[in-house]
């Protein structure tokens, strides 16, 4: 074989390697489908942007990818969501263990009525994690990574709650970090901040894609375009198009897609 060959092999096989995959996956909230047939690939440390009008699907189709539709009354799901090579839908499956693999973080920032320190050892200590130094460790590093250290590290003993909007955000994204996981699910995560606070979270959301992979969903259709590597169009439970970002900002495929981004419907 040439090394052209051998070369385009390997892109191949480089390219194959996916860390979250969807295959036809539909959703029934009872007899209502919110989520049609949509299939996607997800790179490892790439971010990844949900764009669409409100109620298309997206806040569904993410918590797919951490079971947390599971709760809701009347849900139901057919198709395949596989990480790392798991169908986590599949019998067996340890859902603690996925969410300790996928964190979440919400719209309103959600920080326990407790110290900035207990919120971010949290998911340690629920694991049962006593080694009081390594959970030191855990919580400084997460909170260096959330870009809050420097903010709180001389008052880690008071209250989550004196935080502002923009800072107890950041300590939810400390506390989801703290347990290690490898993907972050982010749904709306900016849209109750100021803009100084919205920009932060965006540094640090960029920085994070070189250990995390992370899917944001968002209605800021300029947020999508600063900080993520793809975005993915949805409308009406469909996946209209999925593309680099770059391609779906600036040249789209779908007629639908280019009205959304040009402001013509949504
Ligand atoms: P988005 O995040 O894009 O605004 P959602 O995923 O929240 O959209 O909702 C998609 C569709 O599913 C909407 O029509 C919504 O009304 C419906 N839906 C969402 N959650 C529920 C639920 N718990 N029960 C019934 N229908 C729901
Ligand atoms: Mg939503």
């Amino acid at each position: 074989m040439t090394k052209k060959n051998i070369d385009i092999q390997t892109e191949a096989l480089v390219v194959e390697k996916y860390k979250l995959h969807a295959k036809n996956v539909n959703v029934f909230y009872d007899d209502f489908q919110a989520i049609k047939n949509i299939s996607m690939n997800i790179k490892p440390n790439s971010i990844t942007s949900f764009i669409g009008p409100s109620g298309c699907g997206k806040s569904t189709f993410l918590r797919l990818f951490n079971r947390m539709n599971d709760y809701v009354e009347g849900f139901k799901m057919d198709g395949r969501i596989v990480i790392d090579d798991a169908n986590i839908y599949k019998k067996g499956i340890m859902v603690e263990q996925l969410r300790k693999e996928v964190g979440m973080v919400f719209q309103k920032p959600n920080p326990f009525p407790k110290s900035i320190y207990d919120n971010v050892a949290y998911g340690l200590t629920i694991q049962g994690i006593k080694d009081k130094k390594l959970i030191d460790q855990r919580v400084e590093k997460a909170l260096k990574q959330a870009d809050l250290w420097n903010e709180v590290k001389d008052k880690l003993k008071k209250s989550a709650l004196a935080l502002s909007g923009g800072q107890q955000q950041r300590l939810c994204i400390a506390r989801t970090l703290a347990v290690e996981p490898s993907i972050l699910l982010m749904d709306e995560p900016t849209s109750a901040l100021d803009p100084i606070s919205t920009a932060k979270i965006e540094e640090l959301i960029h920085h994070l894609k070189e250990e995390y992979t992370i899917i944001i969903v968002t209605h800021n259709m300029q947020q999508a375009s600063r900080i993520s590597d793809y975005t993915a169009f949805f409308y009406l439970g469909e996946l209209i198009e999925f593309d680099k970002t770059k391609k779906i900002f600036t040249n789209p495929e779908k007629k639908q897609t280019e009205n959304y981004i040009t402001g013509r419907f949504g």
